[in-house]
């Protein structure tokens, strides 16, 4: 699925962990490969529970059951379903089995494979998942439940309502791009922003290789590439150095695409995950993660690596 990039405005954060209120799209495939790959695993479609073998930190049966029924009473009309999906509960408006197909599909595939290579600890909550069926219905209850409009049309993570608010009308792919933040925020809290959406971004875009979630190139490219050729970029030094309110004022989005793209090189050499944990281990002596992403490049020399990098980016394709 393609879509115009997304120019919407930014709400500008002090800090990443204020959740990820930006333009985001729904283009990915995540759904579908979620449903292939539910079916070639023999999916359990349609249960209300995911008994997944690893149980989540912290929360028992009856901590959800308690969690549903404050749920309950919060729901704006009887049109709302909920199911448990953990470690989260999702809740919509597009009717049963739309709402049990994006928890058994999307977040339970999304949640699977990010954990199988990035996150050890779920979040530190019960979050709500809110899909709600299209724009209208998003924005008025949006405003109803969380107090304001959305600032992006497609959905963002509220750390302050404990939930991810969607319109689930524009896909998946957003739906995996937010339930990257609530992982990152509980395993890896001093991630810089370029971390957090250039993970968050790459999975917007997704599906299934060798039993490993992966990105795959989006709409974001276009605008990337047209940077490129402008010499608009930043140098990677000062990308990974950006703070949340630096790194979100971007009205073009192009820090979001630099981080992705960042993100997308080191998964097509095989050194995503293998970044990913040495700067976790590392981040108090190397906060930005440029030390730890020249040694795993083995990039002495980061001008080059990003001449390198650049031609990279402008020989892909959407
Ligand atoms: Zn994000």
């Amino acid at each position: 699925m393609r879509r115009e990039s997304c120019l919407a405005s930014l709400v500008l954060l002090s800090a990443f962990s204020a959740g990820c209120v930006r333009p985001s799209h729904g283009a990915g495939d995540a759904a579908q490969s979620a449903r292939k790959a539910n079916a070639n695993t023999g999916g359990r479609a349609g249960a209300n529970v995911n008994a997944a073998a690893t149980p989540p930190r912290g929360f028992a049966d009856a901590d959800y059951a308690r969690h549903v029924a404050q749920l309950r009473k919060k729901l704006p009309s009887g049109e709302f379903e909920i199911v448990i999906e953990k470690p989260f509960v999702v809740v919509g408006d597009g009717g049963r089995r739309a709402v049990e197909g994006h928890a058994s599909g999307v977040v339970r595939w999304a949640v699977e494979l990010l954990k199988r290579d990035f996150f050890e600890k779920d979040p530190a909550d019960i979050l709500d998942v809110w899909l709600f069926k299209d724009s209208a219905s998003y924005r008025t209850h949006a405003r109803r439940l969380f107090g304001r409009e959305p600032s992006t049309p497609y959905g963002y993570y509220s750390p302050a309502h404990k939930a991810l608010v969607m319109n689930i009308e524009t896909g998946g792919g957003t739906l995996v791009h937010e339930i990257v933040h609530p992982f990152v925020e509980a395993n890896f809290p001093d991630c810089p922003p370029w971390l957090n959406e250039g993970l968050g971004s790459l999975y917007e875009q997704s599906g299934e290789r060798d039993g490993h979630i992966v990105g795959y190139t989006n709409w974001r490219l276009p605008g990337l590439q047209r940077a490129v050729r402008r010499r608009q970029l930043k140098p990677f030094r000062e990308l990974l150095a950006l703070d949340g309110r630096a790194f979100y004022d971007d009205a073009a989005g192009t820090n979001y695409a630099q981080a992705r793209y960042l993100c997308y090189y080191l998964q097509e050499r095989g050194l995503l995950t293998r970044f990913y944990k040495e700067f976790h281990g590392n981040s108090a002596a190397d906060p930005a993660g440029f030390e730890t992403l020249k040694r795993v490049l083995a990039e002495p020399d980061m001008d080059a690596f990003q001449r390198k990098w650049e031609k990279f980016v402008l020989e892909l394709s959407e």
